[in-house]
């Protein structure tokens, strides 16, 4: 992957690229950067890892499904409509499209609402060649990956090996988003890449 073509990419589609060796430099610029706002979170396993949730607490008003402090649709609804949007991604191409599949579709929906800002973090196992490349790691490699991190009764999450396409009522596939360009309701967009592998 070629970082430079990447940032150029994102950049004339509107979106910022930062990059950091580790999920704890990544970690405390977002820190450093996110205060007296009201933050919205997606589910995530790399925002999970990084503990950005507990970090950004003290200075926000934090949103979270994956945390107890409110009911979860709840925290859903007040994260879409939150001033900060952080989540990740399954998969961004090096041409700078960026990628999404999503279950009940909060996440990819509170992408494209209203925010001053959405982040989107990722670890560098989400980057691909292209926008194929990249929407077949998200149905292929992402997917199953959390379909069997959620115990779902559906093929892939035997194996986690690639996407059946199932017609499981326990699909966690329901919808494919692609982001062409900032969306024109987001204020400002940025790619936080971390330089390890997290999440999937
Ligand atoms: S569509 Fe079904 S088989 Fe394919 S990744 Fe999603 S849950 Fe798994």
């Amino acid at each position: 992957m070629d970082l430079e073509t990447l940032a150029k990419n994102l950049k004339w589609r509107g979106i910022e690229l930062k990059v950091f060796a580790t999920k704890e430099e990544a970690a405390d610029y977002l820190t450093q950067a996110i205060k007296g706002k009201r933050v919205g979170f997606g589910g995530s396993m790399t925002l999970e890892a990084m503990g950005l949730y507990e970090k950004l607490k003290p200075a926000n008003e934090m949103f979270w499904h994956w945390r107890q402090d409110m009911p979860a649709d709840e925290a859903k609804a007040k994260a879409y409509l939150a001033d900060i949007y952080i989540t990740s991604l399954n998969g961004v191409a090096e041409t700078g499209e960026l990628v999404n599949i999503d279950g009940s579709g909060n996440r990819v929906a509170a992408t494209l609402t209203k925010h001053e800002k959405v982040y989107f973090v990722i670890g560098e196992n989400k980057l691909a060649p292209d926008l194929h490349a990249a929407i077949d790691r998200a149905r292929n490699i992402a997917s199953p990956l959390n379909a069997k991190r959620l115990h779902r009764k559906t093929p892939c999450a035997v194996k986690a090996d690639h996407c059946y396409d199932c017609k499981s009522t326990e699909r966690i596939c329901r919808s494919l988003n692609i982001i062409w360009e900032k969306p024109m309701q987001v204020g400002a967009c940025e790619l936080v890449l971390i330089r390890e592998t997290l999440g999937y």
